[in-house]
């Protein structure tokens, strides 16, 4: 079948939740996806932050085949080996005394969220209240929906789980106010990322470790998009030297296996008993086996001190492309983690990106992201630069393409 066959065949059977450029995937390989006809795409999207190491990573194909030969699943109700490497690996390189495995990021939110009550109930006098951020994202689910300050996502699906308050991103005295002797947690991304990669302010978030201590309250981090690298550390956290309570898990994790994790310090941990929580595929052999390998990689301290660089690399030739280039509003982000604000269409700039080669996505309201692999190389970040470049040339004042 052609592309065009697919495309239509797909219209016919499967629910139509996202809306797709019209050429279809077939294989991808290190930084570079193919469709059908054979044309390369740059890939700055990396499925969404999730491929860290690139497509079809040779150490992490060695991992899944290995494992696959062995055992697939057995379920959570038995003792295995690959999940409890992969745990131990997270308490040893991060701030966690204990870790839950689950599927996917919403999964992660909503297993914290259960946490955290649970610890309110016996901590705190029964608080139940999450306080989360406006322009936040959590996840599709109903616990972690309601905890986004998106109300344009939760429209049509009210009403939502109650006990949800929200504060301005960035502004202590907002979360300060909102705070009340029923919070239990307050729970924020380091980095807002589908809300349009907006950085948290280091007096932000040592503000709120603050108030959490002082009052508490659990900080929950929800790191599934900034976590494990992206930022250029192994945890976002590492950046505003605080440490959280809890802190959620997933889009790299498995180098693009479905996997989500809670990380969780004891005083939480030791609320949650036998029967609490569960999941009958959270961290199986095959997902774990090939998160131990990714996370290897990732938390390589030189490996993330070029992400760093890298990062800054991108971050310069935007900002230089800022100057000469009057679409773009605002660059912004933090490693690998950058978004750029535009004054034009966004969905028109990446549509064109996608016909010149290069892959990019949409952040919040009017901006651009790019999520590229870790391993991306300089050359890579220059050939998207000028893409981009030309793009945006070609889009004349009104939003209008000129060729
Ligand atoms: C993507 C994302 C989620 C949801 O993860 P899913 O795996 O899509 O359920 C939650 N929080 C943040 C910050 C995310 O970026």
């Amino acid at each position: 079948m052609n592309t065009r066959e697919w495309i239509d065949l797909e219209k016919n059977v499967l629910l139509h939740t996202y809306a797709r450029p019209d050429f279809v995937i077939s294989q991808g390989r290190e930084n570079v996806l193919y469709d059908l006809e054979g044309r390369a795409y740059l890939d700055f999207v990396s499925g969404i932050a999730v491929c860290a190491l690139g497509h079809v990573d040779e150490e992490c194909v060695d991992a899944l085949t290995q494992q696959a030969e062995k055992l697939w699943h057995c379920s959570n109700l038995y003792h295995t080996e690959s999940q409890v490497k992969l745990a131990q690996l997270l308490v040893e390189s991060t701030f966690a005394d204990k870790v839950f495995f689950c599927n996917s990021g919403t999964e992660a939110v909503e297993a914290a969220i259960k946490f955290a009550r649970k610890w309110g109930r016996a901590e705190r006098g029964g608080a139940f209240q999450i306080l989360s951020l406006k322009r936040s994202f959590h996840g599709r689910t109903y616990g972690a929906l309601s905890a986004t300050g998106q109300p344009n996502l939760q429209q049509g699906f009210e009403p939502m789980l109650p006990g949800f308050v929200f504060a301005d991103f960035n502004d202590l005295l907002s979360v300060e106010k909102a705070l009340s002797p029923s919070t239990c947690a307050i729970l924020v991304e380091p980095v807002q990322g589908e809300g349009g990669i907006y950085p948290a302010s280091v007096e932000f978030l040592q503000g709120i470790r603050r108030l959490c201590d002082r009052e508490n309250v659990l900080l929950i981090l929800d790191e599934i998009q900034c976590g494990f690298g992206r930022t250029g550390y192994f945890c976002a956290h590492e950046f505003y030297d605080i440490y959280p309570d809890m802190m959620t898990c997933a889009k790299p994790i498995a180098g693009g296996l479905p996997l989500g994790a809670v990380l969780l310090r004891d005083a939480v941990a030791a609320c949650v008993e036998p029967g609490d929580h569960g999941s009958t595929f959270g961290g199986g052999p095959l997902v774990t086996a090939v998160a131990h390998r990714v996370l290897s990689r990732l938390k390589d301290q030189q490996f993330l001190s070029e992400v760093r660089n890298k990062g800054n690399y991108l971050m310069s030739q935007l900002n230089i492309l800022q100057q000469v280039q009057s679409h773009i509003v605002e660059v912004r982000g933090q490693g690998l983690m950058i978004a750029i604000q535009l004054a034009v269409d966004p969905k028109q700039v990446i549509q064109h990106c996608a016909a010149e080669g290069l892959l990019i996505c949409k952040a919040g309201g009017q901006a651009i992201r790019f999520l590229p692999s870790l391993t991306v190389t300089l050359p890579q970040i220059d050939n998207a630069v000028n893409i981009l470049s030309r793009v945006l040339s070609r889009i004349g004042e009104n939003g209008d393409t000129s060729s």
